[in-house]
């Protein structure tokens, strides 16, 4: 077993006085419908949190999804835990930080949002952004389009081509038992074997016996969770048997969770998204827990308008972060992006450097795209 990591600590700016937290609800069309073993999204609705204190402000996103499946926790309820858990604790006489919120181990991505926005408002007064104050030396983060389970191979293959055509530099396709190395196989012949293939199955195989042998051969950059988050011998066994590397997502809730897999070689690699994990300041301690092993990272995402992509690529700078993830540009999700549209240079995403997130949406793309409204004072 490998020595156990000490927690990292980030020295955050001083905490800040908050007033109000704004709570909106905003329902972005997609420009490609994307479908999941969990269900065909048509439109990406998040919640963006806003507090604003007599000194700051600060931006955060929610991005859970509109249904329990990749998580235990779906939109509304991540909503209603923003409103009623997260949002009461920050209002009021006494100043707040991110590093100290509580654990809410049910509410993952609620806490993330409002730690998001927190960290947005501390850091905004110092001129830092989230990126510096991480330590993340990368100016850009390679970018990965992401191709839904919709379709037959054929068209898998189209869409492939046309990503890389867009200047994509890594491919992942979602996979399921039934739909898997045909699909790969298409993409791999149309792409060539220059371009990054992952596969993810969202932890839809019944056991490791049950992946095909032949995705092996098809030099995947990973297998992203075949099994389920808590088949951790199933996992080893892959791990063990199979050369392709083992990446875990849903495996990974926290840095325990995680750690408890890598102790038992449940796995070769991570996927690191801040939302899945309880908020930035958890990836970042992840971040240290893998890098200090010599496991690589993978930059996750979850479709997330321009604010939670901001934080996505702060966290993406981190140099643990040796292999290209999820990230893409703004007009691979959206016709308008609630922030300044992030866009592909050279197959690369700009890091934002200014201040806090270094984005701030923009007042008249909320307005049209805002669903629902709610404002929690002291
Ligand atoms: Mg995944």
């Amino acid at each position: 077993m490998n020595a156990r990591t000490a927690p990292t600590v980030i020295e955050l700016p001083a905490p800040v006085a908050i007033d109000r937290v704004e709570l909106i609800r905003v329902r972005l069309p997609l420009v490609i419908p994307f479908e999941t073993i969990h269900g065909i999204l048509e439109n990406r609705e998040v919640l963006l949190v806003h507090v604003v204190g007599p000194h700051t402000e600060g931006w955060g996103e929610c991005s859970a999804l509109p249904t329990i499946g990749y998580a235990r926790e779906d939109l509304d309820g991540a909503h209603r835990a923003v409103r009623d858990v997260f949002a009461p604790l920050l209002v009021g006489d006494t100043d707040v930080a991110a590093d100290r919120l509580p654990d809410e181990p049910r509410h993952p991505m609620a806490r993330a949002a409002i730690e998001m926005a927190l960290l947005d408002a501390q850091l905004r007064p110092t001129g830092f952004s989230l990126r510096t104050l991480l330590g993340a030396d990368a100016e850009t983060a390679p970018a990965g389009a992401t191709l839904g389970l919709g379709g037959g191979s054929a068209a898998l293959a189209d869409q492939a081509e046309q990503a890389v055509a867009d200047g994509y530099l890594r491919l992942k396709c979602k996979i399921e038992p039934g739909r898997d190395a045909d699909r790969l196989e298409a993409v791999r012949e149309r792409v060539g074997s220059d371009v990054e293939l992952a596969a993810d199955a969202n932890g839809t195989y019944a056991s490791a016996n049950a992946v095909p042998r032949v995705l092996d051969e098809l030099s995947l950059q990973c297998l992203e969770q075949p099994l389920a988050a808590d088949d951790l011998p199933g996992l080893a066994k892959l791990t063990r048997e199979r050369s392709t590397l083992v990446a875990l997502d849903e495996t990974a809730t926290s840095v325990a969770t995680a750690e408890a897999a890598l102790d038992a070689d449940s796995g070769n690699a991570v996927v690191l998204k801040a939302a899945r994990l309880g908020g930035v300041l958890e990836a970042y301690r992840l971040h240290d827990l893998c890098r200090g092993r010599g496991i690589p990272l993978i930059p996750g995402g979850l479709l997330e308008s321009g604010v939670g992509r901001a934080a996505a690529l702060a966290v993406a700078a981190l140099p643990g972060c040796t292999l290209t993830g999820d990230l893409a540009a703004s007009d691979r999700y959206f016709a308008e992006d609630v922030t300044e549209p992030f866009v592909l240079d050279d197959g690369h995403l700009r890091v934002p450097d200014g201040p806090g997130l270094g984005v701030t949406p923009r007042a008249d793309v909320l307005a049209a795209h805002t669903v629902a409204t709610e404002t929690v004072r002291a």
